[in-house]
């Protein structure tokens, strides 16, 4: 695009959103285009901040009229380098656009727009005695359209599902200009394409998701949890067998810390209180959420005392008051705290069936000892959902061998079957090893929706592929 052409677009674009719609320059705060994982820091030519899906429509129009490529963005805490502009974008943030527009609670569901918050979501649905069951250590600065644009998973995937599950209907803005509504209640619709799924996941490159219906559950009355030590993974998939049979739909996670992560929170994360002495190999944390107090408590206990019975379980600490259950969690969320103290890590995220997961461990840290004797690393993870978390220091140079580490890890995981991702997307970090999870015509067809709904190619170029 020729200067005035593109001084033109500004212009055009700035008078859409009027006066407070915009920044440009200095005014532009490094949030708005540095992501959590810090990996570029390029200013965006122009950041918009619109008001409505009218607003983003003109946007939208307007570019894909003149070429112009644009980056969405939510609250920029994604971990796959996805929203942070790339030279020459042009950001568009949804920091205007996070109202809560109606909770019904004889659907249960609620409306929101884009930019609403994780946690301002959860609280609102709390307030009707309903559970918006999504959640993830980000809640207090993420935002809806982030979580649906990656698919966002989470500690409750094994219960209530992804992102994916959790929603009925979608609004966006295809990349010229066209608005599609699919805002409705209708938990049953099978009128044919299931359209809102082609913006789920995609991480803004089909189209920008302006409102959503979310569908929301019974608030749970009763909350118990158990961090449980176990002597080896083959145990530890037994337990996931014996928790799912006996605590059927009570069971809310399950989740699993190495011996190697826990030490490191032990050593490093000093608001975490480990529970248990540090010499097992695998500490699994059990949550049970249902309607009966009582009842579900006995449930509980007895679920882990047969567990006990059949030594699948060495030792364990059951939590069930508020102080104590937060305590459990704060020692699993803490596995994402360690870096502070150790140094930079890098972090992966990935999917394999739980019955290779136990081999995946060993082997992956095998295969990194050749090359780093001494590297940290750790794992952690939703083994209820097969996915597994890996952290990982070779020295304080770490950032120059990210390919190396790629290469192994990735290497392992497409000899396993696995996912490259499974809940993180794949953003511009993972782009590359994409081809490790997906087929030659799978990735034909999605280059080929890709050409279809965004024949200029202005939205998020370059992520996922
Ligand atoms: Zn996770």
């Amino acid at each position: 695009m020729a200067a005035t052409e593109l001084a033109a677009l500004l212009e055009q674009l700035k008078a859409v959103v009027g006066p407070g719609g915009y920044r440009e320059g200095t005014d532009i705060d490094a949030k708005n285009y540095q992501d959590a994982m810090g990996a570029r820091s390029i200013p965006p030519l122009l950041l918009l901040r619109p008001t409505d899906t009218q607003q983003v429509s003109a946007i939208l129009k307007a570019c894909h009229s003149a070429g112009q490529p644009i980056a969405p963005q939510g609250g920029m805490t994604g971990l796959v380098s996805a929203a942070a502009p790339l030279q020459g974008e042009i950001s568009l943030s949804f920091e205007r656009m996070k109202q809560v527009v109606e909770v019904d609670r004889f659907t249960s569901t609620m409306t929101v727009e884009a930019g609403a918050e994780l946690q301002t979501i959860q609280e609102q649905a709390d307030a009707n005695d309903l559970l918006f069951p999504l959640d993830l250590g980000a809640r207090g600065s993420c935002t809806i359209g982030g979580n649906l644009s990656t698919n966002a998973g989470g500690n409750r995937v094994i219960r209530y599902g992804m992102m994916r599950d959790l929603v009925i209907g979608i609004e966006a803005v295809l990349a010229d200009g066209t608005i599609i509504d699919g805002l409705h209640k209708l938990r049953k619709n099978n009128t044919g394409y299931d359209l809102k799924q082609l913006f789920i996941g995609s991480e803004g490159t089909l189209g920008i998701i302006t409102r959503a219906v979310l569908k929301l559950s019974p608030k749970p009355s009763s909350q118990v949890v158990a961090m449980c030590a176990v002597s080896n993974f083959e145990k530890v998939t037994e337990l996931l067998m014996h928790a799912q049979a006996k605590l059927g739909s009570n069971l809310s996670a399950f989740e699993v810390i190495w011996q190697n992560t826990y030490q490191l929170i032990d050593k490093h994360v000093p608001h975490a209180t480990v529970p248990l002495a540090d010499n097992y190999a695998f500490y699994v944390l059990i949550e049970s959420m249902g309607s009966n107090s009582d009842k579900d408590t006995d449930l509980f206990v007895d679920t882990l005392n047969s567990a006990t019975e059949k030594q699948l379980v060495e030792t364990a600490v059951i939590a069930d008051t508020d102080t104590k259950i937060k305590n459990l969690w704060t020692v699993r969320d803490a596995a994402a705290e360690i870096y502070p103290g150790v140094g930079y890590m890098h972090t992966y995220d990935v999917s394999l069936n739980v019955g290779d997961m136990g081999y995946f461990g060993e082997e992956v840290e095998k295969r990194l000892r050749v090359e780093w004797p001494d590297a940290i690393i750790g794992l952690f993870g939703h083994i209820g959902d097969g996915n597994v978390h890996i952290i990982i220091h070779v020295g304080p140079d770490t950032r120059d061998y990210h390919l190396q580490i790629d290469e192994i890890v990735y290497g392992l995981i497409q000899e396993l079957s696995g996912a490259v991702s499974a809940e993180h997307g794949i953003g511009l970090m993972k782009k590359q090893f994409l081809p490790y999870s997906k087929s030659e015509a799978e990735i034909a067809l999605m280059k080929a929706l890709k050409q279809t709904m965004d024949p200029q190619g202005i939205l998020n170029p370059g992520r996922i592929f």
